[in-house]
C-alpha cells in the first residue's frame, strides 16, 4: 500500500490482450506479499501522456509497442538507457523528478544472455538479426556488457544503419551488413526458406551468439530468421516468444546449439520493473512459471 492506498500498475499499449505480463507481475506481487494490482490497458497514442502520468502517481507501469519510443520523449526523468534506445518500457513518479522511465529490455536481454551462455558471457562476436525497437535494446545491453563486437543484419539495411548510429558508445565496434537479401538467402533442409541470409565473404561461424531481435517467428508460418546452416557451435537467442519455443530454437537444440527464446527475457525485463518501482528482489522462478502458464507451455 501507498498512503493507505492499493497500489497501481499497468501494460500500456496496443494491442495488449494477449500480453503475459499482467500473470508474471500479479504472480510476483503475491509470492512477495504486496498488495497490488496489474493490469493490461489498451491505450491510443493520444491517450498515453494522461495514463503515464495518472499510472505514474499509482505505483507505475510498462509501455509496449508502438508506444515504447512517445513514452520515452514522455518522461521528466530518461535514464541513460532509456535516451541511448530511445525507448522506455517501464515508467514510475518520483516525487521532485516527476515522470521517470527506464528500458528494462536491456537488463531483460543482459540476464537472459547470461542464462544461455554463462560462461562465454559477454560473448566476442555477437550476430544481431534485426534493427527495431527490441535490437536497440540488444545493442545497448552489448555495449553496457562489452562483447567483442556486434554486427547487425537487416531485412532495410537503411534501418539498422540509423538504429546503430543513435545506440552508440565506446568500446564495441558495431557493424551493419548487407545481406544478399532474402533471393539469395540459402534454404534449410527440408528447404524452409530464411528470411535473412549474411553477405558473401562473411562466415557464419565467425559468431559466438546469434540473436533474432526480427519479428520472424512469430507466425507458424513465416521463414527462419536466418538458416542455421554453418554457424558452427555458436549460442541461438530468439527474442520471439509464443505457446511454444519458436521454429529457429527447436531447429537449433536439433543441431546441439545451446537457444533460448524470447520468454526468459520477458520475464527478467519484468523483474528488472519490479526492481526499479518497488526495490524488491523479484521471485524470478514464480514469475516464470507464471510466464509459461499463461503462455500455454505444458512444461
Ligand atoms: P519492431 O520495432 O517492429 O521491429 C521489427 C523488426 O523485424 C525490424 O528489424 C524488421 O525489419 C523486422 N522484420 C519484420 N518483418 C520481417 C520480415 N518479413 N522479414 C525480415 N525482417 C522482418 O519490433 P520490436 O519491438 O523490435 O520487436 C521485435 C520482436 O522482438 C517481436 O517479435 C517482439 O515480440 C520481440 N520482443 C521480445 C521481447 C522479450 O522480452 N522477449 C522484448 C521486446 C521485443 P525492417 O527494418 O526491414 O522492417
Amino acid at each position: 500500500m501507498s498512503g493507505g492506498r492499493v497500489l497501481e500498475f499497468a501494460l500500456l499499449g496496443h494491442p495488449v490482450a494477449h500480453s503475459l505480463s499482467p500473470a508474471i507481475h500479479r504472480a510476483a506481487f503475491e509470492a512477495l506479499g504486496i498488495e497490488a494490482r496489474y493490469r493490461a490497458m489498451d491505450v491510443s497514442a493520444e491517450e498515453l501522456e494522461a495514463t503515464m502520468s495518472r499510472m505514474g502517481r499509482r505505483g507505475g507501469g510498462n509501455v509496449t509497442l508502438p508506444h515504447k519510443g512517445r513514452a520515452a520523449a514522455l518522461l521528466d526523468g530518461a535514464s541513460r538507457l532509456v535516451r541511448a534506445t530511445g525507448a522506455c518500457n517501464c515508467f514510475w513518479f518520483e516525487e521532485g523528478r516527476g515522470l521517470v522511465g527506464e528500458n528494462t529490455d536491456v537488463a531483460g536481454f543482459l540476464e537472459a544472455a547470461r542464462d544461455l551462455v554463462p560462461k562465454r558471457w559477454p560473448a566476442g562476436r555477437v550476430l544481431l538479426l534485426g534493427a527495431g525497437g527490441a535490437a536497440a535494446a540488444v545493442v545497448a545491453a552489448c555495449l553496457e556488457a562489452g562483447v567483442g563486437s556486434v554486427d547487425v543484419l537487416n531485412r532495410t539495411a537503411e534501418h539498422a544503419r540509423s538504429m546503430a548510429s543513435r545506440v552508440v558508445g565506446p568500446g564495441t565496434p558495431v557493424r551493419v551488413l548487407e545481406g544478399p537479401g532474402p533471393e539469395g538467402a540459402p534454404r534449410a533442409p527440408g528447404g524452409t526458406p530464411a528470411a535473412l541470409a549474411l553477405p558473401g565473404g562473411v562466415p557464419a561461424d565467425r559468431y559466438d551468439l546469434v540473436v533474432n531481435a526480427t519479428r520472424l517467428g512469430l507466425e507458424a508460418s513465416d521463414p527462419l530468421p536466418l538458416a542455421l546452416d554453418g554457424v558452427g557451435g555458436a549460442a541461438i537467442l530468439d527474442l520471439v516468444y509464443g505457446p511454444e519455443e519458436t521454429r529457429w530454437v527447436r531447429e537449433a537444440r536439433a543441431r546441439d546449439l545451446r537457444a533460448a527464446d524470447g520468454l526468459g527475457m520477458l520475464v527478467e525485463q519484468a523483474a528488472a520493473s519490479l526492481a526499479c518501482w518497488l526495490g524488491v528482489e523479484p521471485p524470478r522462478r514464480i514469475m516464470l512459471e507464471a510466464a509459461a502458464h499463461a503462455a500455454g507451455r505444458t512444461t
